[in-house]
Order: structure tokens, then sequence, then C-alpha cells
């Protein structure tokens, strides 16, 4: 499995980290996961080619988190190269179709494409993409937003989304060889629907998570003692994303 970050950032505009996405790759499947302001665009300044994309995994719809979405099914209907025929799996919290049915109806044929969209809404619950077990469970940080468990041949990837602290997101990681969290905040800033340092280390030592990828960073954590607050209870490997950057486990 190899996770590719495309977006390291959050809502704020910053000239290096894009807003929310990543890349993950298993056995050739390629699963987008996040599809933020910036994301469609660093596909393929990590070398990798957006048409192929098999599956969407979308957290919640933020636009944070959603905003580049329209922007590919419109690539993938007027890119002159693209032929695509395989269907394209959308994976999101509930209320994603309304949400793609209202896209749908503000930009009409200009999105309609020659291969299938199929939409597969998901709360808590699992279920077999091939060979990949595809878990999602609520996050609390909407009404219906959702956090990702993958799991492949014995290694598992988890990937937060926007988050606060709870029992969920510590049985997505509970032995994950890579964890992707969320690292919004310091300390006290929006507790409760995100996360910060501390909070991350407590998660990190309850689900015994090899290695975490820190990401959905705000400016406010530049110059933050992040991987002083993390160690406090967590002793594993630590890693800030870096848009471009690929992790393999
Ligand atoms: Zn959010
Ligand atoms: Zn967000």
């Amino acid at each position: 499995m190899k996770y590719t970050v495309l977006g390291s950032g959050s809502c704020v505009p910053d000239p290096q980290k894009n807003s929310s996405g990543g890349l993950l790759e298993i056995n050739g499947i390629l699963m987008l996961v996040d599809c933020g302001t910036g994301v469609l665009h660093a596909i393929p300044r990590s070398g990798y080619d957006y048409k192929n994309i098999d599956v969407v995994c979308l957290t919640h719809l933020h636009l944070d988190h959603v905003n580049d979405f329209g922007a590919l099914l419109f690539a993938l209907s007027h890119d002159p190269e693209c032929k695509r025929k395989k269907e394209l799996l959308i994976i999101a919290s509930k209320g994603f179709s309304q949400f793609y049915d209202n896209l749908k109806r503000l930009y009409g044929d200009t999105l309609e494409n020659s291969f299938d969209v199929v939409v597969r809404e998901m709360g808590n619950e699992d279920f077999d993409y091939g060979d990949i077990n595809i878990q999602t469970l609520q996050t609390f940080h909407t009404e219906n937003s959702i956090g990702f468990r993958f799991t492949y041949k014995e290694k598992v990837v988890c990937i937060s989304g926007d988050t606060g602290y709870n029992d969920n997101i510590i049985t997505l990681c509970k032995d994950a060889d890579l964890a992707v969290l969320e690292c919004s905040f310091p300390q006290k800033v929006h507790e409760g629907i995100h996360l910060n340092p501390l909070l991350i280390s407590k998660i990190l030592a309850k689900a015994d998570v090899k290695k975490v990828l820190l990401t959905h960073l705000y400016p406010h954590t530049e110059d933050y003692p992040i991987i002083e607050y993390i160690t406090r209870e967590y002793d594993g490997d630590i890693t800030i994303a870096q848009v471009g950057k690929s992790y393999t486990i």
C-alpha cells in the first residue's frame, strides 16, 4: 500500500499545502481520498494519471474536502485524452447523493461522462472492494462525517478526515500500519470537532499505531511544538505530511 499526499492543509490558502487529499494505491487500485482545492492538479505533479482513479472516497462535504470533485468530473468529460470506460465508484458520507444531484443540476450535461458513476453512501459499516476491505465509522465532525480504514493482506491504513476525539477514531486506527490523522489546531482550539497534538498522542497510544502522518494543518500549527506533545504518550514513527511525498507500508 502506498499513500501519496496531495493536500496537507485546510481551508486556508497556502502556497505549499493545498486543501485535503491523498492517493492510496493498493495492488494497482487507485483511490483518491478527499478532494479539496488544489488536489486535482497535484495528481500529475505526483506522477499519477488522474484518469486512472478507480475510487473516490470522501470523508465529508466541507469544501476543503470536496471542492475539486466537480472539477475532477469536468476534467474526465472534457479532457480530449480521456477515453475512460471503467466505472468510477464514489464512497462518501451520507448526504453525498443530494450534494451530487445538486452539482449535476447546476452544471447539467457538462458533468456527463461516458462511464458510469456509482455512489455508495456509508456510515458505520464495511464492505469488500475486491481484496480490499473498506471500513467507515462516523467521526462526529459534521452530522455524517466518516473516517476510513483500508485493510489489504494484513496491512492497515487509516485516514481520519476531520474528527474530534472519540472512540470511533481509536477503533479505525487500531493496530494500523499507517494512520493519516488530521492535526488542525493547537490545544483547546475547536476541540470536539478537530484534533490537536495532545489528543492525537492519546489516540495513537490507545490504538497502538505504527506510523502516523499528520495532515490538515492550519497555519496555527506552524511553530507549534507538535512532535513534543505527540511524544508524551506515543513512541512510534511521526511524520508531518508534505505534498508530493509518498509513504509505502
Ligand atoms: Zn471539515
Ligand atoms: Zn477540513
